[in-house]
Formats: structure tokens, C-alpha cells, sequence
């Protein structure tokens, strides 16, 4: 699959799409504040786009195994955020734009951002008044399990309460960048960093506590009468705990994308859960779901309805047909 050239054009703020926004800022900070001023993200979608684009093709060469099949033309293609995208020059249904899915895609990410936005929304509506914590921490470690593990951790600590939402984001930083960079490229360099990004968001905590080494941490009151109004302002706090880490599309050489490619590997092999939902939240989802099937079921039924009521008219035709023709 070619490369698609997608024609961007600027779409109204909403509540989602200003969650969006605020997860993918640090990718281009002052890129960011012109949009927001402007109102346009098609410039900074433009230049995310780029990046990805290039970031795929290196962790391709550097044996990212995700990329081995179709998955890198729909992933180079993968349908952008925060813009209404076109496919120049296509005709037709031929050219349907799939999102990719991959971990480390801003638009995938952005896009999960969106669902925390619509479950949070959701699940705060079931409150006359609560409290919201958001809380993101990053942690390093020499290996990608102790990285994995130390999240994991500190999800069990957060998921017992009423409702959580959370998202991991691994990446991988090599610590000789300030020292000469190494002579030969190897897939597992001694000098390395896992990182993994734990964000979540709490309602009603009982569990008080920051996370350690907090990169973001805040405490909202919402009530109920405010809540159409406040919505924007949740929004914002959800982007910006749920952040993209910049350094995960900014490889510095080979090697990196050696280490990285095999951490990316590591953790598709190990089936890494990267989004989670307790309590409230999910029951959110599953009610959502419950929705869906009984309009299923009832859209079906409806039709069943009207094809019984349409043979049974055809059989009392054919009834009286019989009649006439038995009385000749
Ligand atoms: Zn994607």
C-alpha cells in the first residue's frame, strides 16, 4: 500500500477532540499553542503525520516485527485526530483509512484519549457531586518486566475503588546519549532505560495518595449543575494526564531503534494489556453495549415483524386464489 495523501481540514472543538489535543502537545509544544490560538490543528497534525511516517520506516528497518506485513501501509495511513481527513484523488469506496492500533501511534493514542473522555463523561453523570483525581507517573527501570511490574503495582494500588481508568505507555531512552555514541549497533545496549508512563484517573478515591514522583497530579470537585460547563475544563486535565511522551517518536539513531524495536516486540509477545477500566467506568461500557444489543435485537424483531405480517398476507392471497379457482 502507497502512501496516501491525505487532505486535512480543521474540525470544531469538543470536549473529546480538546482531550485529544492536550495528549498529543508535547509532541510540538509551540506548534500546540498556535493551533490552540488559531483554532486549526491541520499544520500540527501535519507535521505529527510526518513524524510517524518516518518513525515507521525506521523501526521497519530496525526489525519491528508489527510492520512485517500490510500493517505498515495502513499504519503509515492511519487515519489522523483533530482534523477531517480526505484521500486526494480517491474515488469511491476504494480507499478506506483503518486506524492501526499500534502502541506507539499519537493518533491511535489520541484516539484512546477520546474513549477515557467519553467513559469519564459517562461515568461522572451517575453523580450529583464527586471528586476526580488525575494522576500520571513515569518510571524507569533496567528491564522492560521490572518496568511492566512497577506499573502494574501501582494499577493494583489505584484500581480498587469505584471507578479508575487507566493507560500505560512504554518507551525506551537510551542513557549514553550524552556520552559518544557507541561503535557498533547492538540490539540490547548495556546503558539503557525502559520508561513506562502510568496515567489514570479516579472517581471518588479512597486512596488518597499521589503517585510517586507525580508528573501530573490534580484534584477536581465537579457537581452536577456545573458539569456542561466544566466539560472543557476536564477535558484538558484528561489530555494532559494521558500524555503522549514525545521521546517515544523521537529516535535518536539505530541503535535506539535497535532497543526499541525489540522492547515493542517484547511487549506485543507478552500480549500487554495498555488500557484498563474498574468499577463505574466499565459498568458505563457494558451498559453502553446492553444498549446496542437490545436496538439489535429490537431492530430485528421489528423486521421479523414485518416479513411474518407480509407472508401472512401472501398465504391469505393464495388462499382466496385456491378459493376462486376451486369454485370454477
Ligand atoms: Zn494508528
Amino acid at each position: 500500500m502507497t502512501d496516501f495523501k491525505i487532505i486535512m481540514t480543521p474540525q470544531n472543538p469538543t470536549p473529546q477532540r480538546v482531550a485529544a489535543a492536550f495528549s498529543l502537545k508535547e509532541l510540538a509544544p509551540r506548534k500546540f499553542a498556535t493551533a490552540l490560538r488559531e483554532k486549526n490543528f491541520v499544520p500540527f497534525i501535519e507535521g505529527v503525520q510526518r513524524n510517524w511516517r518516518n518513525w515507521l520506516s525506521t523501526m521497519k528497518k530496525a526489525g519491528y516485527d508489527a510492520l512485517d506485513s500490510k500493517k505498515f501501509g495502513y499504519a503509515r495511513n492511519c487515519p489522523p485526530v483533530l482534523v477531517s481527513s480526505a484521500v486526494d484523488g480517491a474515488v469511491g469506496p476504494n480507499v478506506r483509512l483503518v486506524p492501526c492500533r499500534l502502541p506507539a501511534c499519537p493518533f491511535c493514542h489520541a484516539r484512546s484519549v477520546m474513549k477515557v473522555q467519553k467513559s469519564l463523561a459517562a461515568a461522572i453523570s451517575n453523580f450529583e457531586e464527586c471528586d476526580i483525581k488525575f494522576d500520571s507517573c513515569d518510571r524507569a527501570a533496567t528491564s522492560l518486566l521490572s518496568c511492566v511490574e512497577s506499573l502494574d503495582s501501582l494499577w493494583d494500588d489505584q484500581s480498587t475503588d469505584v471507578g479508575s481508568i487507566s493507560k500505560r505507555v512504554f518507551w525506551f531512552e537510551d542513557d549514553a546519549d550524552d556520552v559518544s555514541p557507541p561503535l557498533a549497533p547492538s540490539p540490547t545496549p548495556t546503558l539503557l532505560s525502559y520508561m513506562g508512563r502510568l496515567s489514570c484517573i479516579q472517581i471518588n478515591p479512597t486512596w488518597r495518595a499521589q503517585l510517586p514522583y507525580s508528573r501530573f497530579y490534580f484534584a477536581y470537585d465537579m457537581k452536577k449543575e456545573s458539569l456542561n460547563a466544566e466539560m472543557g475544563v476536564i477535558a484538558k486535565y484528561i489530555g494532559i494526564t494521558f500524555s503522549y511522551p514525545s521521546r517515544l517518536l523521537y529516535l535518536l539513531g539505530d541503535t535506539e531503534a535497535l532497543s526499541f524495536a525489540h522492547m515493542l516486540n517484547m511487549l506485543h509477545k507478552n500480549k500487554q494489556r495498555f488500557y484498563r477500566t474498574t468499577g463505574v467506568c466499565r459498568q458505563n461500557h457494558t451498559a453502553v453495549r446492553e444498549d446496542k444489543a437490545a436496538t439489535w435485537r429490537e431492530n430485528f424483531s421489528k423486521q421479523l415483524d414485518t416479513i411474518l405480517s407480509e407472508l401472512s398476507d401472501i398465504k391469505e392471497v393464495l388462499q382466496r386464489y385456491k378459493g376462486n379457482n376451486d369454485g370454477i
